[in-house]
Parts: C-alpha cells; structure tokens; sequence
C-alpha cells in the first residue's frame, strides 16, 4: 500500500506540531511521499508565513525596506531549527534569498520559499529525501501543467526514494523560473504527486477530523462525514466552506484515489474518505441515508409571471440574456406553467436590481415581474437517497412541522440532493430540522 501524505500550515506551525507529523510518519512506511505548505498560524491572530512572503513581496515592489519583515520569517523558520535540534543550513539558504530579492526576483519565486525551506526542515528532522518541487513539477507557459515532463521526472525522482518531502505549491516554467499555484494549491501537488506515483489513498492532513453533516455554529456537535462520494463533495462545497482546494480534486478522482482527511492534532480519528461515486455502493453502503446539510444565506428571486407563457417559445432564454449581457450567473431556474424564477445571490444584482426588472419586463413583454430578497437555499446532499422513495416526504414534514415555509424546491433528475429554499430568519431552524429528522 502507497499513501501519499499532505501537511497543511496548520500541521506545521511550529515545532511542537513538526513533532506530530514526524511521529505520524514514522508510525507508518507506507507513508513514503510528503507534501508539505508553509508554517500557518500557531495562534489565532498569528501570521501564516506564505503571507508574510506576499507582505515582503509587496515592499519590495513599492521599494520599501523589506529587512524587518523578513527577519520575522527568518526568525520563525530559526525557531522550529533550533527547538528541533537540527542543523539545517538556513543562514546560508537566507543569504540566497536575500541576494535573489536584491536582484528583483519575481513574486512566485518569494511566496514560494515558505514551502522550500519547510521540506528541507522537515527532511533534515526526518533524515529523508528532500524532492525541490521545481525539479518535478513543471508548468507550461500558459499555466497549465505540463503533464508528460511531470510525470516523468517525478517518478523518476521518486522511484528510489524510501521516503522523500517535496515542498507544495510550486514548480517551474520551462525557463526554470519558479511558478505557484493559486493560494492553498499545496492540495494540487498532493493530488500530482498521488496521481503519478499511483498511490492507494491521498491523505490531507489538515486541523480538522474531515468534513462534518451540518455547520458546528448551527447544529450542536454534528456527525463527523465517514464517508462522501466527488459529486456529494461538490454539491456541499458549493454551498459553504470546504477544507479542500478545488483543482486538487481532479488528480485523484480520475485516477480513482481516495482522498482521505485527517486531523495531525487527531491522528486516531479516521477522518472523512473521499470516494468516487461508482465505489459509493459496495464498501460504502452503511450509514446514513444523508451524507450532509449545507446552505447559504441572501439570496434573490426575479419572478416573472405572464399569462399562457407556457405557450410562448424562448422566453427564458430572453429573460437570461439579461442576466448574461452583465455576466451575471444564475444558481436555479424553477418553472411553473405561466411563470418561472430566475434564483441567484443577491450580492451578484447588488446594485443593478431596479434596472434587470425593467429590462426583464421589456424583453419577455410582462408587467409581473417581482423580485422577493433574504432567501437561503438548503441542500440535502446523499447519493443514497436516489430511487428512494420517502425521503422529500420526511425533510418537508420536518420543515412543516416547525411551521417554515418552503419557497422553492428543487430536485434534479439525479436525485443526489435536495434544495429548498426558506427566508432567511427560518434558515438556521430549518438546518436543525433536516439534521434532526435525518442524521441525529
Ligand atoms: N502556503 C500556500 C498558501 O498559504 C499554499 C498552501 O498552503 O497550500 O496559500
């Protein structure tokens, strides 16, 4: 069995957490590939390194004094040496960078070093190989990773490896300059690494036991997720926060790793294992029948109503231009016979509102077009409830049952959730509700 194993900045903050992960390390060989970010915060107001980079990145492009500032990076990165009791060459390794900045070297290449001299940490206080991810992951000039060199030179690299850190984030151009990925793309290199060195699960090692059935702020102590297929992931991503980088998905779920997340502060805790849909009925198939509640708050309905509209051809699509021509994106289309509504958040229509009812009622030849605001939408996210009779009948009982109104449904033909929309003041209640008749 091949893991590959990502840290987060959370994971590594300091060296009380480096110990954690050495410990997990050690625990298990089968956890030869690591990909670790760049130390986060120790504390709640406390600096993640990667923004400090950003801030000396910033004074040297208004040319002023970065010397303080990166004496707090050079001075925390000291720190985990020193209470680890290694004999990492960082003097030498800030010297570089000091003569790099001095020469205007690129953004990319600053923000970058967070990582660099997190993985020469870490494999100096493992005694293992230290993988430069610029010597192994390459982009193409127009950003997108240049798959083929890729692989080769990072299973080239890795092949001999017993256990080897390389540092997320980045990798190079083809001219050898240093390239990153978007803000917490650490994810993506986990993916990377896992997809080509074909490992049996990626593990993303992060401060949190994996992914929870319904906000902790709602719902007291919800149920930790054991399990959730890609597409449930999506459909409650979508709808809130997500410990996971989107684009890092891909890797993995084409090659049919699981993902699983795991807590360093935890490690004991199974976490949450991302599947793939088609392996969700077999191994998977106890627990509940929902996997997770989501929704957001705020936002808008543009009604419009126009007699024996059903007859009439292209009136949506008249109706969506309007929303096109400001590249505005719409979330949900419900349809009555005579009316549909057009369901988007309300900060996307802001300040235009008055004037996308005018040019709706131009455009589809109707007086009725009204807009309602403060509108949450729910979901009920589980790939189990398809072909299940009762489910849609037990969450509006609960719902109805404290007395919330339900202003839209909807349900796609795949069946793999449900979204209802309430008032904004019910939204809470309406949360508990589902996640009381479903998962408690
Ligand atoms: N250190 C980078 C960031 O803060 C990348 C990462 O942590 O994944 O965005």
């Amino acid at each position: 069995m091949l893991k590959v194993a990502k840290f987060g900045g959370t994971s590594l903050a300091d060296a009380k957490q480096f110990k954690k992960v050495h410990d997990i390390l050690c625990n298990d060989e089968e956890r030869r590939y690591v990909v670790v970010s760049a130390p986060g915060k120790r504390f709640k107001d406390d600096n993640k390194i990667t923004d400090l980079l950003y801030l000396t990145y910033a004074h040297i492009k208004y040319s002023v004094p970065y010397g303080s500032i990166l004496k707090v990076i050079e001075d925390r990165f000291n720190q985990i040496k020193n209470e680890l009791n290694i004999n990492t060459d960082l003097e030498g390794e800030f010297k570089t960078i000091r003569e790099n900045l001095d020469k205007k070297c690129e953004e990319d290449y600053i923000v970058s070093r967070g990582e660099y001299l997190c993985a020469l940490l870490m494999s100096d206080y493992l005694n293992c190989d230290f993988v430069d991810a610029k010597d192994v992951i390459f982009f193409n000039y127009d950003d997108t990773i240049n798959k083929e060199k890729t692989h080769k030179k990072l299973s080239e690299l890795l092949a001999n490896s017993n256990k080897a850190i390389i540092p997320g984030f980045y990798g190079s151009y083809p001219d050898g300059s240093i390239k990153t990925f978007s803000r917490g793309g650490s994810d993506i290199t986990g993916a990377i690494v896992s997809n080509v060195m074909g490992a049996d699960i990626y593990e993303n090692w992060t401060d949190v036991s994996g992914f929870l059935t319904a906000d902790p702020k709602i719902v007291e102590n919800p149920k930790q997720i054991k399990h959730i297929t890609y597409r449930e992931l999506r459909e409650l991503s979508y709808m809130g926060a997500s410990v996971l980088h989107e684009e890092a998905v891909f890797p993995v779920r084409q090659a049919g790793i699981p993902i699983n997340i795991k807590n360093t502060n935890e490690p004991e805790n199974p976490g949450t294992l991302i599947i793939r849909d088609d392996q969700a009925g077999e191994d998977y198939a106890d627990g509940d029948i929902i996997t997770g509640i989501a929704g957001k708050k705020d936002f808008s309905f543009f009604h419009i109503h126009k007699e024996h509209m059903a007859n009439e051809v292209g009136i949506i699509k008249k109706a969506l231009e309007v929303f096109e021509e400001r590249g505005i994106s719409i979330d949900h289309i419900p349809s009555g016979i005579d009316s549909f509504t057009i369901v988007l958040p309300s900060n996307s229509v802001e300040k235009v509102s008055h004037q996308i009812v005018e040019e709706l009622k131009e455009k589809c030849k109707t007086e009725n077009v009204q807009v309602y605001r403060h509108i949450s939408l729910i979901t009920t996210v589980g790939i189990k409830m398809a072909y299940r009779p009762g489910v849609s009948a037990k969450l509006f009982t609960a719902l109805g049952s404290k007395n919330i109104n339900i202003r839209m449904i909807d349900q796609g033909s795949s069946e793999i959730n449900i979204i209802v929309a309430v008032e904004d003041k019910d939204f809470e209640e309406a949360i508990r509700a589902i996640y009381d008749a479903f998962i408690k």
